[in-house]
């Protein structure tokens, strides 16, 4: 039977406004207006990935309280694509339209101090953590954690960015003079065998959808390859892993889109790194791969609206395209896009540095190793014959 339809939705036609304007605001600006909405987006910049395919683009500083409250009037629920707007900017909105998810989702996880403080409190599995705002209370909280950590700024950090791995007590200076002055959290490192995410989406009624869990390797602190079904975990871990994140959703009391980032010990353990409250990178492969993409998900469920089915349509491998691929020249296009069952998403940024998303690949196969094959020769084939 199909499940009862919310009153008062927000419906196709209604405009949908997005905090942030980068490849996250970009890909749900071009789902919500496939479904028929028009959207706007708010940031500090102009000509940004979101607001090049939108109907509206605000560019303001994020803590100008006026400019947020004008961009709310004009539009009939927000969300976010980053997660570092600012807690008074989302609380500003909220005097005026739904925020979804709301601002207290938001606080938690745009501050590490805070993330780790409450998957701890609520027995969520998650790395041995000490807050530190000083050298010495690096240096003691290096020794209460033991032989190996990571320092990481506690705010606006992501892509392995404001983090430092620390091996012995002697290079706690050194770190602390790189990333000190704020506040910090030492983390113990965590030998894990893998990495997977859980991409999930929580409607206004507390219904529930997922993606995953979803197969993900990193070069420098930076996401490179996901494949999907996992092929390494088992089917019990799989479970784990999405229970945590359908708790994890529910305590947030999560409206919208959800990432969940785990590591996998040998042993076939959970412990929690991350979470997001919003479509991942590691979830762009549910546009080619499941019924409904993260991105449909995310509309779907800010607007009240029946969430949609994430059956796997195909096995899939994302490969994210970083900037450095358009040194010395411009990618060859073709040579990727000749291959069968491969797509190109790219973000319309002008810009290219190192490490910079500026795109990716997805592609389908028969399995998730054959796609993670067929996607990393693509990725190569951009590289090829433009000397
Ligand atoms: P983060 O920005 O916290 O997601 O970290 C970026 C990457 O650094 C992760 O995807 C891991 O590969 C690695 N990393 C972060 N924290 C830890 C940890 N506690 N132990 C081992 N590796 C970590």
């Amino acid at each position: 039977m199909n499940k009862p339809i919310l009153p008062n939705p927000i419906l196709p036609g209604a405009t949908l406004g997005v905090l942030g304007s980068g490849q996250l605001g970009r890909m749900f600006a071009l789902s919500a207006r496939s479904l028929g909405y028009r959207v706007r987006t708010f940031s500090p910049d102009t000509d940004t990935p979101t607001g090049q395919v939108a109907d509206g683009e605000v560019g303001a500083a994020y803590d100008d309280l006026d400019a947020v409250r004008e961009f709310a009037h004009s539009v009939d629920v927000i969300t976010f694509e980053f997660e570092n707007v600012p807690a008074e900017t989302a609380a500003a909105a909220a005097e005026i339209v739904p925020v979804r998810p709301s601002g207290g989702a938001l606080h938690i996880a745009q501050n590490r101090k805070r993330e780790k403080e409450f998957l701890s409190r609520r027995g969520f599995p998650c790395a041995p953590f000490r807050l530190v705002t000083s050298l010495s209370e690096l240096q003691a909280a290096f020794m209460d954690i033991g032989t190996s950590a990571i320092l990481k700024t506690a705010g606006f950090g992501y892509d392995g960015k404001g983090q430092m791995r620390l091996r012995d007590a002697s290079e706690a200076v050194n770190a602390w003079q790189e990333l000190g002055g704020a506040e910090c959290v030492l983390e113990g490192f965590i030998h894990f065998e893998r990495e997977v995410s859980v991409v999930a989406a929580r409607g206004l009624d507390g219904g529930f959808a997922y993606y995953g869990p979803i197969e993900n390797s990193h070069k420098d602190g930076i996401l490179g390859v996901s494949i999907c079904p996992s092929p390494s975990i088992s089917a019990k871990t799989a479970a784990e892993a999405v229970e945590i994140t359908r708790t994890l959703c529910a305590a947030l009391e999560l409206v919208g889109v959800l990432c969940v980032e785990f590591f996998v010990t040998p042993g076939g353990g959970l412990i929690v790194n991350e979470i997001a409250p919003r479509p991942h990178n590691s979830g762009h492969l549910t546009m080619e791969a499941h019924v409904t993409s993260q991105f449909e998900q995310q509309v779907r469920s800010i607007c009240g609206l029946p969430l949609g089915s994430t059956d796997l349509l195909r096995p899939a491998a994302m490969a994210n395209l970083l900037g450095d691929l358009w040194e010395p020249k411009m990618p060859n296009w073709p040579a990727a896009l000749v291959l069968p069952n491969v797509s190109l998403h790219l973000y319309g940024k002008a810009q290219a540095h190192p490490g910079r998303k500026m795109g990716h690949l997805t592609a389908l196969a028969d399995t998730s190793e054959e796609a993670a094959e067929l996607v990393r020769a693509a990725r190569s084939a951009l590289a090829s014959g433009r000397a």
